[in-house]
């Protein structure tokens, strides 16, 4: 069953997904040659706290921490690591906070210092097919446009589409109805209305679209060793539009500053 939300609760995720997002900012300030996954870790859990949220991932389904960080092949579910972080590492980071009992779940994935350009543009399709799968979120549409039209954009590029990970509703739980898949057919799943509220996510491999798990039952890598990037906003549908409720402004300023 799909729940939902009034205006009021819409604000509230709004909150929570804002304190995501100002995290990612602190973990794009912070990411950098020679820091480690630990360390950002450990950035992301004392911020989130800072703000009277909670970590969203820690303890969730046993997660041990508070961010996923998944490094080139690894495509979502990276447990933070203390190997160092190396120039031209592809950082896929993951987020989720619970601000006033509601999930924000947001996550970016970073180059670090000088990569290919094949890794560029794989960040830069991912991130349109973030932008494609909102632009669909809107009353009259169904979930299946929402995959349909991602997966277009990635396929047109000679990416594969992870099949066994999901965007979904979010709310007071992390995981509600409906999924989001980042494929699929037009017209087909759930009517698009006010108050559904999602997390889409298109998760885009530079090869196979195949994935498989490592022996720590989370890391999810490529089969075939390329490297993945992964993208998430959560977004709600109000007076038939897409709402934003995360944002990478924080993230874009951060880097910026750097460049
Ligand atoms: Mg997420
Ligand atoms: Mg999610």
């Amino acid at each position: 069953m799909i729940i939902y939300k009034t205006r009021e609760e819409i604000e509230i995720m709004r909150e929570a997904a804002q304190v995501v997002s100002r995290t990612l900012g602190k973990i794009a300030e912070a990411l950098e040659p020679g820091i480690t996954p630990l360390e950002l870790d450990a950035i992301a859990e004392s911020y989130i706290r800072s703000q009277n949220a909670i970590p969203g991932f820690l303890g969730l389904y046993d997660f041990p921490n508070t961010l996923c960080i998944s490094m080139n092949e690894q495509v979502v579910h990276g447990i933070p690591t203390n190997t160092p972080i190396k120039e031209g590492d592809v950082v896929s980071v993951d987020c989720g906070a619970i601000f006033e009992g509601y999930y924000g779940d947001h996550a970016y994935t970073f180059a670090v210092g000088n990569v290919s350009s094949e890794i560029q543009h794989l960040l830069k399709v991912t991130k349109e097919c973030l932008d494609i799968g909102v632009e669909q979120t809107r009353a009259g549409n169904r979930i299946g446009d929402i995959g349909f039209h991602i997966q277009q954009h990635a396929e047109k590029h000679g990416y594969g589409v992870v099949r066994e990970l999901v965007g979904h509703g979010l709310g007071k739980t992390m995981h509600e109805e409906p999924q989001v898949p980042n494929y699929g057919r037009r017209g087909r799943g759930k009517k698009i209305q006010d108050g559904l509220t999602i997390a889409i996510e298109p998760m885009i491999n530079m090869g196979t679209e195949r994935v498989k798990y490592l022996s720590d039952n989370w890391t999810i890598v490529t089969a075939d060793g390329k490297p993945s990037a992964h993208f998430e906003h959560d977004v709600a549908v109000v007076n038939g539009e897409p709402i934003v409720l995360s944002t990478f402004s924080y993230i874009e300023e951060a880097l910026a500053k750097k460049a």
